[in-house]
């Protein structure tokens, strides 16, 4: 698209929240239980979220509601099978919340695959550009509520990338721990800076 056709910021932003909309529709989520948005959003998280970051507290930052409703949502797929509490021993947080195996079949279910189908059928440039764009976005708006933004260590400022170690969780993390998003990332390039 041109820069003379390039679409004001009311036209974008009417065009992601209609997207997302229509993503997260349950018309071909077919043997899957069937959860509100909340709940979609709460699984979908679990399963991507690190050890830091698997806590309702954690969730209730990343879909912007309080930690009661955020409890909530939890208690609710807890109630059915499809998040487990688990203890943790190893970092002295008691409580992480696990996507059980009836969760994980629930997710192979997720009516937001053919979203992600469609955007995978993007030209490569396409993505990239939308990529960038999006987190540009995200940042900048989380920026302006005060809010923190999720993303992977790759990406973070906390990541000393050569010993695979987290100088805010003064934690060693695994290749999987390292695509997985977390609640104290600090994105290393600055908002509002390309
Ligand atoms: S490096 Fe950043 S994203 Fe990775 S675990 Fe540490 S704080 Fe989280």
């Amino acid at each position: 698209m041109s820069e003379h056709t390039a679409p004001q910021g009311t036209d974008l932003a009417d065009l992601i929240v209609h997207l997302a909309r229509l993503g997260q529709s349950c018309g071909h989520a077919e043997g899957a239980t069937a959860l509100t948005a909340a709940q979609w959003t709460a699984l979908r998280y679990f399963a991507r979220a690190n050890r830091f970051s698997r806590t309702p507290s954690a969730f209730s930052e990343f879909h912007a509601t309080t930690r009661g409703t955020a409890s909530q949502t939890v208690k609710s797929l807890v109630a059915m099978g499809l998040l487990a509490r688990q203890s943790h021993d190893s970092d002295g947080r008691s409580t992480l919340i696990e996507v059980t195996e009836a969760g994980q079949a629930q997710l192979r279910r997720d009516p937001l695959r053919d979203l992600r189908g469609v955007l995978a059928a993007l030209p490569g440039a396409s993505r990239a550009a939308l990529a960038d764009a999006l987190a540009q976005a995200i940042a900048d708006l989380a920026r302006l509520r005060a809010a923190p933004v999720f993303g992977t260590c790759g990406d973070c400022n906390h990541l000393d990338s050569k010993a695979s170690y987290c100088h805010c969780t003064q934690s060693l993390l695994t290749q999987p721990e390292m695509q997985s998003i977390c609640v104290d990332f600090q994105p290393a390039r600055p908002p509002g800076q390309s």
